[in-house]
Formats: structure tokens, sequence, C-alpha cells
């Protein structure tokens, strides 16, 4: 199925007339084509939204409040449509698209469009003054938002939603690996009556059209999720432009076990952290540290366990692990775990690629288990961002608190422990914008998200997320 760019209310294809392919991963095979955009589109989608933002940015709260709530209702409508677009896309199990994905994109419009509702901004009465401080909160303008392939609708919508609540005008762009639930979500939009020009999608590569927005002088904020590298580069174009950014970048989470916990429930929650989308989510737990006490037994549970996962295609509801997103991706997975064992890591589990009947081009993994020697090597260090990850032992708080932090992330930890004071300290120390105890990527709306180090820059979710899409404006009034 080919897709186009969504703006100014309409699809339209590129100017350039320029396409790329996509590939499905399940089968290794081209399914359409998207627009290869250029900064041509993207300053076509600018003006549009500039033309639409002062009357967007003058509804009222309840006016958009009900536009997200529409939109959110019919995403939920269109759930198997969508779930179905999204696993084909991305290789994700069709069951996990269907019961996380899709309806966590339809709770983030639900969320902001009710949030916004709320969002009251502050007062001062400088006494002794005869003088009232109050805070305006406006929007800013037109922003860009860039979202990854891992969680395509899921992300894209944590972006565009409180972007629309607080009355922004966006020009978004997925990634090219996964368009097809942004081009999907497009005609949803339409449906629910957002007017033209409010909301444009432009599809291409990362280096050309993403890289237009971010350069675009009067896009004046940026809203990325992907990659530190990228996350680095990106910064260093829009710094001279002084524009607002917040960056979501990439993880290598640290999963500590203590011996005192609630054994069982970690193991099955363990499994879920490390392979879960087939491990291509920021959040998973990579790197797995084991009170001494109970590494072997751990080992044996865990390894068991893992090799029960069955690896297949999207669309078998039996599948626990799908197919990697891309061909290069799949490579850069394989490459690791070489580096894994040349690093003497021994693979205890999976390692190898798996040819799914019927579906032989696939890019389908093992799901891996890499015991590694030492916490400095570079599998135990380095995102790898798929179905691997690495166990080692260890003693105490202390060396395994230094392991957690010594990497150069900082997103996500958990903590697996039914010891409280240990709890409250070692959560304090940790390195980390999420800290996790007892369970795993239970996520709440309205807590801030996002990470240190080089994890990224920016909090996003709850009010976060609309402070982040408003300037505040301080009003001093003398009376
Ligand atoms: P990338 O950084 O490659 O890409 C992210 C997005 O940025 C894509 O839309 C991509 O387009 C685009 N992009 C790439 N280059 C540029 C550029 N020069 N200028 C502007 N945009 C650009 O990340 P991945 O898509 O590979 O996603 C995986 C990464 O995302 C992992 O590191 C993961 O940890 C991180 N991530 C972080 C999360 C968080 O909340 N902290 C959540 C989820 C993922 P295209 O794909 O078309 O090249």
């Amino acid at each position: 199925m080919n897709i186009k760019n969504y703006i100014n209310g309409k699809f339209v294809d590129p100017i350039d007339d320029e396409w790329i392919d996509n590939f499905c991963p399940g089968n290794g095979e081209i399914y359409g084509k998207i627009p290869n955009s250029s900064k041509k589109d993207i300053n076509k989608a600018y003006q549009a939204a500039k033309k639409a933002f002062p009357a967007w940015s003058q509804t009222t709260l309840e006016q958009r409040s009900r536009l997200l709530i529409k939109i959110s209702e019919l995403l939920e409508d269109n759930l198997q449509q969508f779930a179905e677009a999204e696993s084909l896309d991305n290789g994700k199990p069709i069951w996990l698209a269907k019961a996380v994905d899709i309806p966590r994109a339809a709770s983030n419009f639900r969320f902001f469009a009710n949030a916004i509702t709320q969002f009251a901004s502050e007062s001062h009465e400088s006494v002794g003054q005869d003088a009232i401080n109050y805070t305006l909160r406006q929007p800013i303008g037109v922003v860009g938002c860039i979202s990854p392939w891992n969680l395509p609708l899921y992300l894209f919508s944590w972006k565009i939603a409180p972007a629309l609540a607080a009355g922004n005008c966006v020009v978004a762009k997925p990634s090219e690996v996964t368009p097809m639930t942004a081009f999907l979500l497009a005609e949803l939009c339409m449906e629910a009556g957002l007017p033209k020009g409010v909301l444009n999608i432009v599809h291409g590569l990362g280096s050309t059209t993403g890289q237009a927005i971010v350069a675009h002088p009067d896009i004046k904020a940026i809203s990325f999720t992907g990659g530190t590298a990228t996350g680095a580069h990106i910064a260093k174009i829009a710094a001279p432009m002084f524009k607002k950014l917040s960056l979501e970048l990439g993880g290598k989470n640290p999963n500590i076990i203590f011996a005192d916990c609630d054994y069982d429930e970690m193991l099955t929650t363990t499994v879920r952290s490390s392979f879960a989308n087939q491990g291509q989510i920021c959040l998973c737990g990579s790197r797995i540290f084991v009170e001494a006490s109970i590494y072997e037994k751990f080992k044996t549970d865990f390894v068991k366990k893992v090799k029960q996962l069955k690896v297949g295609h999207p669309s078998d509801p039996k599948t626990k692990v799908g197919a990697l997103v891309s061909k290069p991706h799949l490579e850069k997975v394989l490459d690791y775990i070489r580096i894994g064992k040349e690093e003497k890591g021994e693979v205890l589990c999976g390692g190898k690629q798996v040819k799914v009947k019927g579906y032989e081009k696939g890019y389908y993994l093992k799901p891996t288990v890499i015991e590694v020697p030492t916490d400095d090597c570079r599998v135990n260090q380095e995102e790898i961002f798929g179905p691997v990850v690495t166990i080692m032992p260890f003693d105490t708080e202390d060396e395994v608190l230094k392991m957690a932090n010594k990497v150069e992330y900082g997103l996500s930890a958990t903590l697996w422990t039914n010891d409280l004071k240990r709890t409250m300290r070692m959560s304090k120390q940790i390195q980390a914008g999420i800290v996790w105890v007892n369970t795993w990527m239970m996520r709440d709306l309205r807590t801030p998200f996002g990470g240190v180090k080089n994890s990224g820059v920016g909090r996003e979710g709850g009010l976060e997320a609309l402070r982040f899409f408003t300037e505040a404006k301080n009003v001093c009034i003398k009376y």
C-alpha cells in the first residue's frame, strides 16, 4: 500500500515525486512506497500550520478537548485495522499492538484532552508593593514532532496530542520504517473534523525530511524521541536557533534482582522486561544483575523460560517474539552477539536467526541471553535495542549500584526487593529518570517521563508535556 503526506488537511504526493520502499519485517518483502519528502514539503507543511495557528490557538479548551477525544474514540473504533497495520509495518505481534500500542495511543489523546482542561497557571501577589503577577501559558506556534519506529503510534501520539491540546500546530514525521499508522491517523483526524493545517504529517528519511523540520528557522520547538547520536546531532542544529528541545533518547537499563524479592513474579516480569516488543523498547531491562546467592537458580530458570518463548510471524496469536524491525537492525543486533562472544561472554540461549516457515525472508532472531564476565564489556555498555540481555551476579548493594550507574545512559531502572530501606536508598542513588520497584513499565500518564545523562533532556508526560509545548509569560500589574 502506498501512502501520502498529509498537509493542509489533504493527502498529497511529495513535491519532487520521490518515493522510498516500505519493507514488511515479517516476510522481508516490499509492500508499499512512502514519500521521500524534501525541504520543500516541510516548508509547505510549515506554511499550512502557520496559517492554521491563529484560529487553532484561539479555540476554547473545550473545543480542542472534544476534538482530541473524538480522535481517541475513532482509534478505539478502528482498533483491529490499526493493530494489523502496526504489526505488519513493525513486526510486533498483533496481540501486542492490539492490547498495548493502539489502546495507549487512544489513551494519549484522551489523557491530554482532559489534562488541558485542568492546566492551571500561577499567580503571585507582590505583597507590600501593590502588584500582582500572573503567568500566561501560551502556545509556541508551529512545533515539530519526530518519533521512532519501535512504538510507532504510541510515541507519535504521545507528542502530537499534548502539542495540539496546548494550542500549537504541528509538523510531524514518523520513522520512515514504520509510517503506516501515522498515515491512517490522518484519516481519522479528517473524520474527527480537525481543521486543515493544524496537524501535518510528512513522511521521509530522517537525514533529509527529519532534519528539514529541525533546521526550519520558524519551527520553534522540537520534540524528538530516538537514538542518542541522532539527538546530539539535532541539538547541534537547533542550538544556534535557540529552539526549545525535548530529547527522549536511548537507554541501557539495569534490572537489579535481590534474593529477598518475590521470585516468581520477578521471573515472569523479567522475561517480559527483557523481550517485550523483541527487546525494542527504550525501557527494556537489558542488563540483569542478580544477587550471588540466587544467581545459579535464576540463570537456570530464566534461560528455561526464555527458550520457551515462541518466535513467529507477527500475525500468529501464539507468537511471543515477532520480527525485528528491519534487515539493517537485525544485522546490528547479530553483530553485537558476535562482539559479546569475542568479549568472552557465554551465549546461554538464542544467538541465532530463526527461519519462520513460510516467511523465510523475515527478520527473526532467537531471544538471547549472554552471561558476561565483566560489566564493562561493550554488550553491557552499549544500547543493542533487540532481544538480547546480559546477566551477571553481584555481591553487595554498593557493588551493583556502581555497575548500574557505570553507563552513559540513565533512562530507567528496575529493582526487585522487599526491603523498604534498601528501596529508598537505591532509588535515590540510581542515575535514571524512572525507577520501577517490583514491577516494570507500569505507566501513569500523569508522571514525568524522561532520562538523565545521555538518555535525554527534558521530561514528557502529564503537565510536563503541556509545559514544554507552551511558553510561560509573566504579567506584572501594579494596582
Ligand atoms: P533514530 O534516532 O534513528 O530515529 C528517530 C527518528 O528521528 C526517526 O523518525 C528518524 O527518521 C528521525 N531522524 C533520523 N535522523 C534524523 C536527523 N538527522 N534529523 C531529524 N530526524 C532524524 O532512532 P530509531 O528510530 O532507530 O529508534 C530507536 C532509538 O530510539 C533507540 O535508541 C531507543 O532507545 C530510542 N527510544 C527512546 C525512547 C525514550 O523515550 N527515551 C523511546 C523509544 C525509543 P527515520 O527513521 O526515517 O530515519
